[in-house]
């Protein structure tokens, strides 16, 4: 089969935006593809995901190049719509002009191509690890096209390290009675309002950086008389290194349940979303991933490291699987006025520089 443009399949995906795990029709137009350029293709993977895989003739590492596929679920003038906004059209966009391009170019080991659902849920890479499709994989690479404030157009970053993040949600329980007599009872909200102060007093080593802050907070009931018993705080929490955010969230949560019992209240805490992993990259991978990228576009255009606050949850492969090296780079196409803005748009004249990274990083470890 032909070698497939990447701007033509990017046009095809823009059309059929679906948000996380809903991925139908990207999903099937994606392994139509795969198929026809001769991979063996794996659907419905931990949900809507899609494994193509193709053998090199001798034996040799296996290498796995990712992409996620959902959209984001905005509502614009009372409408549920979904919308590419974080660029995700446009890393299947360049994973499976690789794919098309590697397909009778691999020698050795195995190359598998992921397209994996949901990762704005943050769900997505743990349906495909719970799936079995990490467990031969050692080397994994991501893409992400990046903001404009991030990267120029025409620039790629060799790395992008993205936070460790996490919600953390804290249930205050009280007591109620009424609000004449509130030495009867426990107010929830007052110590809920205690245990927002308290945790901006909370700090980890500064060298590393790391935020913790309340984002909601929800409390007591439609009466002014009545002494609330029940609250619970929503705090978000980001910290670049996967330690450091073990040691932010004990002290949170200690923070919390000392403060509450200060009061005469309980505080319960949870993290009902698990923890993003800090990525933690290959070095030697993520060199030569920059030296792809002097390949592509020239030593001018390599753009430095990336630290950003944002979770990917490509971070919980290596997590996961403590010996897969990871690499994971930045395309700047000059994405405005900002991902997961409705009206995101970019140059996709840069995804050309993505694909031929994608294809000569595979081609130094499978070619
Ligand atoms: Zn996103
Ligand atoms: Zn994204």
């Amino acid at each position: 089969m032909a070698i497939l443009n990447v701007k033509d399949i990017f046009h095809d995906l823009h059309q059929i935006p679906e948000i996380g795990f809903q991925e139908f029709k990207t999903s099937a137009y994606l392994a139509d593809k795969l198929r026809e350029l001769g991979y063996k293709v794996t659907t419905n993977v931990g949900g809507t995901g899609v494994v193509g895989v193709v053998k090199g003739a001798e034996p040799g590492p296996v290498m796995l190049l990712r992409a996620d596929m959902d959209a984001l679920p905005f509502v614009i003038n009372g409408e549920h719509k979904a919308i590419h906004a974080c660029g995700h059209d446009a890393h299947c966009s360049m994973v499976l002009a690789a794919a098309s391009n590697l397909k009778d170019k691999i020698k050795k080991g195995t190359l598998k191509i992921l397209f994996q659902q949901g990762e704005e849920t943050l769900k997505g890479a743990l349906a495909v690890i719970d799936a079995g499709v990490l467990e031969d994989v050692d080397i994994a690479v991501g893409l992400h096209i990046r903001p404009v404030q991030d990267l120029p157009f025409g620039k790629l970053s060799p790395a992008v390290r993205h936070a460790s993040s996490t919600f953390a949600k804290v249930k205050i329980t009280g007591q109620s009675c009424h609000g004449s007599r509130p030495h009867l009872g426990v107010n929830a909200v007052e110590a809920a309002a205690a245990v927002i102060n308290a945790a901006s007093g909370v700090r980890i080593n500064p060298v590393i950086s790391w935020s913790c802050k309340a984002t909601a907070v929800n409390g007591g009931g439609n009466a002014y008389n009545i002494i609330p018993d029940h609250a619970e705080i929503t705090f978000d929490v980001r910290c670049q290194e996967n330690e450091g955010m073990t040691e932010l969230l004990g002290k949170l949560q200690k923070a919390a349940e000392n403060v509450a019992a200060a009061y005469g209240a309980t505080a319960e805490f949870s993290l009902p979303g698990g923890v993003i992993p800090a990525a933690v990259l290959d070095k030697e991978l993520t060199a030569e991933v920059a030296e792809c990228i002097k390949e592509v576009v020239g030593e001018e255009n390599l753009g430095e490291e990336l630290v950003n606050p944002g979770g990917e949850d490509f971070h919980y492969f290596a997590k996961t699987y403590p010996k897969l090296k990871s690499a994971y780079f930045g395309v700047g196409v000059a994405a405005e006025p900002g991902l997961h803005d409705p009206n995101m748009h970019f140059n996709i004249d840069g995804l050309q520089a993505g694909v031929e990274v994608l294809e000569k990083i595979t081609l130094k470890k499978l070619g």
